[in-house]
């Protein structure tokens, strides 16, 4: 492995891919509408996004993706239609709808580029998605029904009925790698999944739930498994549409337990360590696969693909294997 490699790696295994951010979101400019204005005069970078959540790309020298922000007196959008992100080397962001395409432009989504993307740009596309998402799914006051209105530029909805405030909802989910004594883990596959995708174990948090309880509910509830030793990794926002994503390591008590439920997970297996390198393909970045052994392949299938970089799942995987 080179230099740049291990380089790759190590970086990957500090910060979850959507989890690294570096611009100041300044929310005390949020209320301030004619700062907001001058900024946007002055000439402001602005991330357009689809309704397809889609963004404008290009390649930067080196090669890598960045995002292709454009300056604001080219973008065409009222004051109400402007999120603001924050401030970062002096330059300010926004995100706005993307009401026409240039020809010029290569269009995008976060899932596709988010492993290529500088920091400051994966912290920009990842907060402006999630309000994206989260305005196009909640128009109406929760408590009369009435349209509500964007506030705040854009970090909240106001209801002109009532009064009342909304602010953008991120939910909690659980995502756990489950390990045995004997370095092995357990890999679970839904069968929604292309063929041969396998991940690590994931739910919501239901009210009333501590993470650590949902952790040991959804792992017994998905494959039958009972934990100990449940401990924080490391957390990852999920802008499709709204979660935060919670990573944990725990230790099974008896790996001979394993009974997938069959309905959310389909198939579930223990994959020791050599097995999970080859599916990773350690060290690279490309959605590897191996022969799975026979009684870890679905029917017709044969092969094992562990999820992207851009998952925190993959990095519960990596952190694991690294130890
Ligand atoms: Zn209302």
């Amino acid at each position: 492995m080179s230099e740049d490699e291990t380089a790759a790696i190590e970086a990957a295994l500090e910060f979850p891919t959507l989890s690294r951010t570096t611009h100041d979101r300044a929310a005390q400019h949020r209320e301030d509408p004619d700062w907001l204005e001058l900024a946007w005069e002055e000439g402001a970078e602005v991330l357009l996004l689809g309704r397809d959540m889609s963004t404008p790309v290009r390649e930067d020298l080196d090669g890598n993706i960045e995002l292709a922000l454009k300056p604001s007196r080219r973008v065409d959008a009222f004051p109400d239609e402007r999120t603001f992100l924050g401030e970062a080397d002096g330059k300010v962001y926004f995100a706005a709808p993307a009401k026409r395409r240039d020809d010029t432009d290569t269009w995008s989504g976060l899932r596709s580029i988010g492993t290529s993307l500088s920091d400051l740009h994966a912290g920009l596309i990842t907060s402006a998605i999630g309000l994206a998402e989260w305005h196009a799914r909640h128009t109406h006051c929760p408590r009369c029904g009435t349209p509500t209105e964007v506030t705040k530029a854009g970090w909240t909805r106001t209801c002109p009925s009532d009064r009342s405030e909304h602010f953008p909802r991120t939910d909690a989910a659980v995502i756990m790698l489950v390990h045995d004594d004997e370095g092995r883990v357990v890999l679970g596959r839904q069968s929604s999944w292309g063929a041969g995708r396998y991940s690590v174990l994931a739910g919501f948090v239901e009210p009333g739930e501590s993470l650590e309880g949902a952790v040991a509910r959804e792992v017994f509830e998905e494959v039958g498994l009972q934990l100990t030793d449940i401990k924080y990794i490391a957390s990852q926002p999920w802008p499709f549409p709204a979660s935060l994503m919670v990573g944990f390591h725990a230790r099974v008590v008896d790996p001979n337990a394993l009974a997938p439920d069959g309905k959310e997970i389909e198939q579930a297996a223990w994959f020791t360590k050599d097995e999970l390198r080859i599916a990773g393909q350690w060290g690279g970045d490309s959605p590897a696969s191996i022969a799975a052994p026979p009684d870890r392949q679905r029917p017709g299938g044969g092969l094992a693909a562990l999820p992207g970089r851009i998952s925190i799942a993959r990095l519960l995987i990596d952190k694991w294997l690294a130890e």
